[in-house]
């Protein structure tokens, strides 16, 4: 056999393979998006025959990813149709959500299974870096520790309250955490033990991509959604991409100028977005009496006192300016209030929509304003999400990740 003869047989073989990864890769993700789904309805949902369907979801089933049950009684035209199931308590994502006021970790399993979840308050400040990875490993330890042990994890994803460079989880500026260039993911890759992979990224983008896949958003190609407690921030799906920017810090919307006549942000620029619609601002705007925090302010405004009533409408006001401006640029299908926001929308809401009116009206009228559906948890389902991607997109890679046996080992 010549050289020619032997490549020209060769390249049909890796395209089927490349075919069988793909579809391979299709099936698991609809199994981990919708839930447990029938054999059948795999075939219908990709196109794919039903003996394709069979001998893939067989292969994902022996890679430990699915479960394939007989449901009770018998299925179409009289034959048992065996429903395909993701692994969720054999296979999960660690996740943390680091804001300025709290820390959420969790356990979540393939199919965005909550298994675990602790959420700890913390007073605002500046965070000194060992000890907070320290607790956050305290915390993960927790979270970890029910798990079976024959589990694989496959990572840890992280959301933090900043500006994150991508490629190594370094947080280049987290100004209410008190954070400039904090190596965060190597921190807490070393911490762990160094083989578990560890993925950071701001948490208004993780709140998107988790809304976007089992949200709100699910199917909505254009969506921005906001974040943050003393800040905000935003995460931004465009034409179902995520926008990132040229480094991967796109969606500072926090920092659009507003208010010229506004306050110093931390930011150094005057008038920020979030110096008008922060936690800060609804309790300057409301006069709130020190030691309370938003959460108060809320639960004072739906009492009917009346000392909130003007300045929630303001910050109303500020919050409809900034969601025009965001409408004019980005044109979204639909804006997720969560974050800070998701307290403040529902009491600010008509005040945005008058606001709102500013906007061009062809934007405008495609426009809807809505709460997050994963509610306080967006970023922390985000974050799993970003750790269960690689096995998603390459499913017989994940057992040789990382050993099952290990997945729950002492070093959590
Ligand atoms: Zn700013």
């Amino acid at each position: 056999m010549t050289s020619g003869a032997g490549a020209s047989s060769r390249t049909p073989a890796a395209t089927q393979d490349e075919v069988r990864r793909h579809n391979l890769a299709r099936l698991l993700r609809l199994v981990h998006v919708h839930g447990a789904l029938s054999r059948s309805e795999l075939a219908a949902q990709t196109g794919l025959n039903r003996s394709t369907v069979r001998t893939l979801t067989t292969a994902l089933a022996r890679c430990g990813l699915v479960r394939e049950t007989h449901p009770p009684g018998r299925g179409y035209a009289g034959r048992p149709s065996i429903v395909v199931e993701p692994e969720s308590r054999r296979v999960f994502a660690l996740a943390l959500d680091i804001g300025a006021e709290h820390v959420i970790a969790a356990r979540i399993g393939l199919g965005g299974l909550l298994l675990d979840r602790r959420e700890v308050r913390q007073p605002r400040g500046a965070y000194e870096v060992a000890p907070m990875i320290g607790r956050l490993c305290e915390l993960l330890a927790e979270v970890g520790s029910a798990a079976p042990p024959d589990a694989l994890c496959v990572g840890l994803g992280v959301g933090v309250c900043g500006v994150v460079r991508p490629e190594d989880g370094m947080v280049r500026y987290a100004p209410n955490l008190d954070w400039v260039d904090v190596p965060l993911g190597l921190l807490l890759a070393k911490e762990l033990g160094g083989d578990l992979p560890v993925a950071v990224r701001n948490e208004a983008d993780l709140g998107v991509k988790a809304e976007h896949v089992r949200g709100v958003a699910t199917g909505v190609r254009d969506v921005i959604y906001l974040s943050g407690e003393v800040g905000v921030g935003g995460g931004i799906i465009l034409s179902g991409r995520p926008l990132t920017g040229v480094g991967g810090y796109a969606g500072e919307i926090g920092h659009m100028g507003v208010n010229p006549r506004g306050r110093r942000c931390r930011c150094g620029r005057r008038g920020c977005w979030e110096t008008e619609v922060g936690e800060d601002a609804v309790l300057l705007a409301t006069g709130a009496p020190p030691g309370m925090e938003l959460a108060d302010v809320l639960l004072a405004h739906a009492a009917g006192a009346p000392w909130t009533r003007a300045g929630i409408r303001q910050v109303g006001h500020w919050l409809g300016v900034g969601i025009a401006n965001l409408v004019n640029i980005f044109n979204p299908a639909m804006i997720v209030f969560g974050g800070a926001t998701r307290g403040l929308f529902p009491v600010t809401e008509t005040t945005i929509r008058e606001v709102l009116r500013t906007a061009l009206a062809a934007p405008r009228s495609q426009v809807l304003l809505t709460l997050p559906s994963l509610g306080a948890d967006s970023a922390v389902f985000g974050a799993a999400e970003l750790v269960l991607d690689p096995v998603l997109d390459h499913p017989f890679d994940a057992p040789q990740r990382r050993p099952a046996t290990s997945a729950t080992s002492a070093q959590y």
